[in-house]
């Protein structure tokens, strides 16, 4: 058992817990995608923990690509456009996307990638979010046909997730200490 970051108030989702849900989130679209290449999109930075687990418990023909984008508009009201900070390096056209997320908050910046790898002309487009949060009435533009698992609506860090950059490294998924806001 790993021993906790003091900064952690508590541990949501630990080790043993995020390999179950890779397994079955990498089985699923193994099953789903039989007999078909695929082009895994990471967005960057949050997801490139659970994209490189993910992609190793995949089975089919598959390639992976790097995005980053930054969000316009604020916290709750977004502009629906997205800034590509970095963009893929490989062409899409014709491909069977999926794009991978970390965490599934409003939704807004990935129904805005989704829209544009669409525009670019993929096959299809598809989303795995490792975590989605259980936002009290809020309806999203978009949903993930991929879901990892679901999170209480607090700010959780670790697996990939930050805060203010830090604590991605952690081996699990954790509520950080109020204090650590202040
Ligand atoms: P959305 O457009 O609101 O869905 O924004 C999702 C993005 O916000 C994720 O890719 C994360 O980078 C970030 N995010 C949302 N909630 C959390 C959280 O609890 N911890 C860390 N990052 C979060
Ligand atoms: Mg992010």
């Amino acid at each position: 058992m790993e021993h906790t970051h003091p900064d952690i108030a508590s541990i949501l989702i630990d080790e043993q817990q995020i390999q179950k849900i890779v397994e079955r989130v990498g089985a699923e679209i193994t099953r789903d995608y039989e007999g078909e290449s695929i082009a895994v999109v990471c967005i960057l930075t949050g997801a490139f923990v659970f994209a490189s687990d993910l992609i190793r418990r995949i089975d089919l023909d598959c390639t992976i690509d790097f995005m980053s984008v930054s969000s316009y508009g604020s916290g709750t009201t977004s502009s629906g456009v997205v800034k590509v900070l970095h963009d893929l390096q490989h062409d899409i056209a014709g491909k069977h996307v999926i794009i991978v997320e970390d965490i599934l908050d409003t939704g807004c910046t990935l129904a805005c990638v989704a829209e544009m790898l669409k525009d670019r002309g993929a096959a299809s487009v598809d989303i795995a979010t490792f975590a989605i949060k259980d936002l009290p009435d809020v309806e999203r533009p978009i949903t993930a046909r991929y879901i990892g698992t679901h999170v209480p609506n607090e700010f959780v860090v670790g697996y990939g997730l930050d805060y203010a950059e830090r604590y991605r490294d952690l081996p699990y998924v954790g509520i950080l200490k109020p204090e650590v806001y202040a």
